[in-house]
């Protein structure tokens, strides 16, 4: 399938009273027609910060891009003119993010609120516009789309909420949707049913998609390829399947022993002990160092363990993946 995006050695920084923190060091992707990267990590590893940079949303200053490419269909966004860049990012890059409500205009009823996008950039008239809207709410299976298109968004649930976010960032049929942790605010459930949506109007518009979490498991019904990302780089990239059933790297390991697993009882959990250093002070070599069980004198002198393809189709950043992989279970 074709390649859509392409993010390669991207670099931001963020200016603070401590210092330059280095939010994303050297991370590298592809995303492809039809394809679910997943990007996994603690809150402040950089996975949002990543986004924000594709989308052209981070507030600068103080964060910059100080290095790296994001190609769209092989142009960088970077350095196309202005113009273009918002076009492509209103229409061709969409996002949704956690939380709906705040996301929404409390004051316009959904059905307008969705109708303005193709008012504004399809040039449709108002009536064009709500029929639309109606239709793309039921697309995204809001029950009764008709009326609760007179609806205010605090009249409808947080599931129902995300779905009407949902169809705003599909309004204009992107080729790429990015989803900021869509579904942290909601129960279990409905987490499930809006991961259920996504695949699939993925599968009826082939576009791509990119996940962002915290939490594995949200994400390992529905993603193809997942990427672990710690202190601003990818320190794990796999299908989802491998990377599941056998992690290469340390900080993998703990996120997944952080999960409880029925296939698994009675083995040792290995809980990740401490905390992720500051952006502004990593430490020297592999930042996960002092988290790390398998830690070595090596792994703390001279920079960051290069992220290498380990066995085909998986990369990881880690001096000791052959241990890592073979370890005891
Ligand atoms: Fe642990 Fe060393 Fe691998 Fe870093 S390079 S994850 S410290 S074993
Ligand atoms: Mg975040």
């Amino acid at each position: 399938d074709g390649l859509l995006l392409k993010v390669d050695d991207l670099h931001v920084e963020f200016r603070t009273r401590d210092g330059v923190a280095k939010a994303i060091n050297g991370t590298s992707f592809t995303l492809s027609e039809r394809e679910t990267l997943a990007i996994l990590g603690e809150s402040g590893s950089g996975k949002s910060v990543t986004a924000q940079a594709i989308m052209g949303i981070l507030d600068s200053p103080p964060a910059q891009i100080t290095g790296g490419r994001i190609e769209y269909c092989g142009v960088d966004l970077l350095t196309m003119p202005e113009k273009k860049r918002r076009q492509i990012r209103g229409e061709h890059i969409s996002m949704i993010f956690q939380d709906a409500l705040s996301s929404l205009n409390p004051v316009f009823p959904v059905g307008w609120q969705i109708a303005e996008m193709f008012r504004i950039h399809r040039g449709m008239n108002r009536s064009d516009a709500m029929s639309e809207a109606i239709r793309l709410m039921e697309r995204v299976h809001i029950p009764a789309a008709k009326e609760r298109a007179n609806n205010y968004p605090h009249q409808f649930s947080g599931g129902m909420r995300q779905r009407i976010m949902i169809a705003m960032a599909i309004a204009l049929n992107p080729w790429v949707l990015i989803a900021d942790e869509p579904t942290t605010a909601l129960d279990v459930t409905v987490q499930a049913q809006i991961m259920t949506l996504l695949k699939e109007l993925q599968e009826e518009s082939g576009m791509g998609l990119i996940l962002i979490t915290h939490d594995l498991g949200v994400v390992a019904d529905v993603a193809d390829d997942i990427a672990v990302m710690y202190c601003g780089r990818f320190v794990e990239h796999a299908d989802v399947h491998r990377l599941y059933d056998n992690p290469a790297h340390p900080y993998t390991v703990g996120l997944l022993d952080s999960i409880p697993r029925l296939d698994q009882k009675g083995t040792e959990l290995y809980a990740i002990g401490g905390l992720p250093p500051s952006l502004t002070n990593l430490p020297s070599g592999c930042s996960f160092h002092p988290r790390c069980r398998w830690a070595t004198p090596e792994c703390r002198v001279g920079g960051a363990p290069a992220f290498i393809e380990v066995e085909p189709g998986r990369w990881a950043a880690c001096h000791h993946t052959e241990e890592v992989l073979h370890r005891d279970r």
